[in-house]
Parts: C-alpha cells; sequence; structure tokens
C-alpha cells in the first residue's frame, strides 16, 4: 500500500493541534505519515503568555512537543522553502538540509510583526509575540527600575520609567494591563523610585482601542484602564520610532524607555514565497475546508490563513487563538477524508465571545452571550486555555500553581531573566537578515547568560521548561555561529 505523507508546517497553536488531532483520528491506519516539522521544539500558548512577563512563569505557557506525539515524526528545524511542483519542503537545522516530501502540506507558519508599518520598530522597539519576547521585556522592566533607582536627573528619571506600548489591538491591551499591574507590584519592591515617576502609555492609531472588538467591550476597556492612570492616545497615529522616541503625525514626539511594539500581523516570509494564491495581507487564501484556492495540496489554517466565514464570502476569521484550536479540528478531519477520497467539510465556528485581560487578575467581556468582568471573566478566560493544555499531567499542575496563585500573596520578588534581546539588537527570527551591525562582545555575553538564566529557571522549575532552555540555548549557538 502506498503510504500518504502528510507534512504540517509550524509547531503553533494550529500546527501541533492539527498533529494532535490527526494521532487521535489516525490511531488505526498505517497507511499515513505525519511529519510535525517547526523550529522550536515547543508549543506556545500565547494568550497566557502576558503572565510571562509579570510572574516570569514559562511552563504554564509552552507544552514539549515531542512527549505529546506517540507516532508523529517531529522535525525540529528552520523551514527554508517548499517546491510545489516537486512536492518538497526543505528545512534546515544546525546546518543540515533535509527535504521532506509530501502528499498534503499544511501551513500552520503564524504571524510576525509587521514591521513595515511603523519605520524603526524592528530595530527601536521590543516585538510581543513569543516566550523569549516576553522574557526580554521583564528584564528590560526591571532594568529600567534598577537604572533609575541610582539615576540623580529627574528628566533621565522620568524618561527612563515612561513605558510605550504602540498598538492598541487586543495583544496591546492585554499587555498593557498586565504590564500596568507589573510596574505597580515593582514600584512597591524599589523604595528609590516613586510612582509618580512612572508612566506608561497605549498608543492606538484608530479612533478607538480594540478597533476588531464590540465597541461596548471596547468601552468598557477603556474605561477599566484609563481609571489605573494609564495614558490611552487613541487616534494617534505612530510614524516611527527612533532609538528610546516614538515619533506622531503631525510632529509630536514622546521619549521613552521602553517601547512595545504590537501594532499589526504580517506572515512570514516561507508564506509570502509560497506561489499560491495570497490575500492583501500576505495571507493564503483558501475554500471554506481550508485548502489553497489554488493548490489542491496545500492546506492552510491560524495566522496564516485567509478561510471565508460562512456569513459573507469576503469575510474572514480573525486571527485568534480560539479559532486555531477549532481548525485545526476541522482540518485534520478534512485531511483523513482526502485520503479516503471523500470530500472535506466546510468549518463553521459560532464565536464563544470575546474576554479582554485587563491584568490584576481582571477581564471583561462577553462569554456564550453573557457579560462578564472582573475577576469571574478573568477565570472563564483562563479555564478556557487550561482546557487546551495538552495532557493530563501538566493541566492538573497547572492548576495547582494558579489556585495556589490565588491563595498566597503575590510573590512581589523581580527575577531578572537577561533576556538575549537588547532594544536595539535586531533579529532575524522573522526569516530577515538583520542589519549588519556586528554584535559587541558585551551584548553577545549578555546573549550567553540570557541562555544560562533560562536553565537556571527550568532548574528552579521541577520537570518543568528544561526543554525551552535548551531550545533558547540551541538558537542562541545558531546565532552566534552565524553572526
Ligand atoms: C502575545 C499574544 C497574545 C495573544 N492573545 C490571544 C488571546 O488572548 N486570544 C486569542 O484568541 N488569540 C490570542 N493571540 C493570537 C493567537 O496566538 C494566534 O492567533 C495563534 O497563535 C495562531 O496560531 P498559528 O498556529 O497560526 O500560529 P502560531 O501559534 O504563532 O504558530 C506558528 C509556529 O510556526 C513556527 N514557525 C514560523 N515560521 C517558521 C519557520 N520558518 N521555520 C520553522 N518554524 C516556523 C513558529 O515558531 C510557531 O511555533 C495572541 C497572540 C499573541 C502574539
Amino acid at each position: 500500500v502506498r503510504t500518504t505523507k502528510i507534512v504540517v508546517l509550524g509547531g503553533g497553536i494550529g500546527g501541533t493541534h492539527v498533529a494532535l488531532e490527526l494521532e487521535r483520528l489516525l490511531k488505526r491506519r498505517t497507511d499515513v505519515e505525519v511529519t510535525l516539522v517547526s523550529r522550536d521544539d515547543f508549543c506556545t500558548m500565547t494568550p497566557l503568555l502576558f503572565d510571562a512577563v509579570s510572574h516570569g512563569e514559562i511552563r504554564h505557557v509552552t507544552a514539549p512537543i515531542q512527549p505529546l506525539l506517540a507516532r508523529t515524526r517531529f522535525v525540529r528545524a528552520e523551514i527554508e522553502r517548499v517546491d510545489l511542483i516537486r512536492r518538497v519542503v526543505f528545512t534546515r537545522s544546525d546546518g543540515i538540509v533535509q527535504a521532506l516530501a509530501y502528499d498534503h502540506l499544511v501551513v500552520a507558519l503564524g504571524s510576525v510583526p509587521f514591521y513595515e508599518r511603523v519605520p524603526g520598530s524592528r530595530e527601536n522597539a521590543l516585538p510581543f509575540k513569543d516566550v523569549e519576547d516576553a522574557l526580554a521585556l521583564r528584564s528590560r522592566v526591571i532594568d529600567a527600575f534598577e537604572r533609575a533607582s541610582i539615576e540623580r536627573d529627574p528628566r533621565r528619571r522620568e524618561q527612563i520609567l515612561r513605558f510605550v506600548v504602540v498598538g492598541g489591538g487586543l495583544v496591546g491591551v492585554e499587555l498593557a494591563g498586565e504590564l500596568s499591574h507589573f510596574l505597580e507590584r515593582l514600584a512597591s519592591v524599589y523604595p528609590d523610585v516613586r510612582r509618580e515617576e512612572i508612566s506608561l502609555h497605549l498608543v492606538e492609531s484608530a479612533s478607538r482601542l480594540l478597533p476588531d472588538v464590540d465597541p461596548a467591550i471596547a468601552r468598557r476597556v477603556e474605561k477599566s484602564i484609563a481609571g489605573r492612570g494609564m495614558h490611552v492616545r487613541a487616534g494617534s497615529p505612530v510614524e516611527a520610532i527612533t532609538p528610546g522616541e516614538v515619533h506622531f503625525e503631525g510632529g509630536e514626539s514622546l521619549a521613552a524607555g521602553t517601547i512595545v511594539y504590537a501594532s499589526g500581523l504580517a506572515v512570514s516570509p516561507v508564506v509570502a514565497s509560497l506561489a499560491v494564491e495570497h490575500d492583501a495581507r500576505g495571507r493564503i487564501v483558501t475554500d471554506r475546508a481550508m485548502r489553497s484556492a489554488s493548490e489542491r495540496r496545500v492546506w492552510a489554517l491560524g495566522d496564516n490563513a485567509a478561510i471565508p466565514t460562512p456569513d459573507a464570502p469576503w469575510r474572514t476569521y480573525a486571527p485568534l487563538a480560539e479559532l486555531a484550536l477549532r481548525e485545526a479540528e476541522v482540518l485534520a478531519r478534512n485531511l483523513v477524508r482526502a485520503t479516503e477520497g471523500e470530500s472535506p467539510e466546510p468549518i463553521v465556528h459560532p464565536s464563544r465571545g470575546t474576554l479582554v485581560l485587563l491584568g490584576d487578575r481582571k477581564a471583561v467581556g462577553q462569554f456564550l452571550g453573557l457579560r462578564v468582568r472582573g475577576s469571574l471573566a478573568w477565570f472563564c478566560r483562563r479555564a478556557f486555555y487550561l482546557v487546551h493544555v495538552t495532557r493530563w499531567q501538566r493541566r492538573l499542575r497547572v492548576a495547582l500553581d494558579w489556585t495556589l496563585d490565588l491563595l498566597l500573596p503575590a510573590d512581589p520578588a523581580p527575577l531578572r531573566v537577561p533576556a538575549r534581546q537588547a532594544q536595539n539588537d535586531p533579529r532575524s527570527r522573522d526569516g530577515r537578515a538583520p542589519p549588519s551591525t556586528p554584535r559587541s562582545r558585551a551584548q553577545r555575553i549578555s546573549m550567553r547568560s540570557a541562555s544560562r538564566a533560562a536553565v537556571l529557571l527550568a532548574t528552579a522549575a521541577p520537570r518543568g521548561g528544561g526543554y525551552l532552555a535548551r531550545s533558547l540555548e540551541r538558537r542562541q549557538e545558531k546565532k552566534e555561529t552565524s553572526s
């Protein structure tokens, strides 16, 4: 019997769950071979990433991929390109190039920050997409408090303690909420920093925050965060970001010690280079069964796919974790149907609502038709993602940790994890070559210590995160070799 080869690209929320679902559906089939390829050997549950900034906790956010999979082949490698004619994926890992042949290709490579929208954002702002970014931001914030503690000049102190989040979409708003809570906690630990010296600014170019969310929810979010002393600047398009400064259209500018860029999504260069039909945002255009409109052996889901909704063909599903999970289920079933010569089924996913994190164990929004707010909303949001934490042992661990977190007073100890990335240290993770500024020895040393710190963190966390530390180290070694 000829074996059908399915290759899944991307071990994030969408790709990992396609592989898991295929394992369940193909239990008795030996004629289908599944390979999952991703650059990291862990899957990140991004909606929980905000916790990693305020708590430095990585176990809750990530799940090691290999132990989840019983029969899927997992390849940890950078995907470089796909030859659609010969049906081969080319990957590279530690300098070794592999060619993986496929009959069906699933593209779940997620998104990258939309740097092109704001000149200077790549070089002069911190991104917020993954665990490394969250740890880098955490270190950066703690650094700011340490630097401000020894700075005498009041203007310099204010600038060091000014934090700007560019982008008032879901990620920017939730990050700002969590950051305000974290800043509050740090202020109670650093006696030389006065609360009135700290400021947090959330900047959005549209006329209101959360332009893609129900206006009633957005209004409640705005009210809540403004009540905490956060400076919200909606209707303020950012023209450029230079080192330590955000420039607005109209000439105004804001100097800040920490600038985070969370504005817009773009597709990765691998997706952009695929010779399939793309929409205006570069996503792969699919039919309602998630099959590429132009290449029948290519399927796509998650952030890199433009999947039409049933209500209007021009409307597509939003780039959300909740949707990527549902898409993964349906897509896996469709792949099985395709191997059996049956036609695939369309995805239908009525929204269960939106819950927006406000920080300090609070959220607001709508869930299953009900308006919820405060701690109850926060709890519903957490519970939803806990259900999707794979394997019950891990789920139990996370649930116990969260319960302890509720019962015990917050531990304000600032654990600084010196991440590899300085604010002006552009990276090549999105597949583009970084500008040619060579890294200084000091930078390289601090990057190496990032990996060591991750190892320490993993050792301190029982049975947790060793895979992450190894992965960070491997990524670090690779970067050092290439620079
Ligand atoms: C900070 C943050 C918070 C969010 N909060 C929420 C939320 O509260 N609710 C919600 O519904 N959604 C949220 N989202 C959106 C949600 O995370 C995405 O919609 C979801 O992750 C999409 O899944 P995906 O599989 O398409 O992409 P991802 O989960 O991003 O996975 C893509 C995978 O592909 C890998 N990859 C990419 N390129 C390559 C390559 N060249 N070689 C090898 N591997 C590669 C990546 O490393 C990654 O593992 C949030 C996103 C972020 C960044």
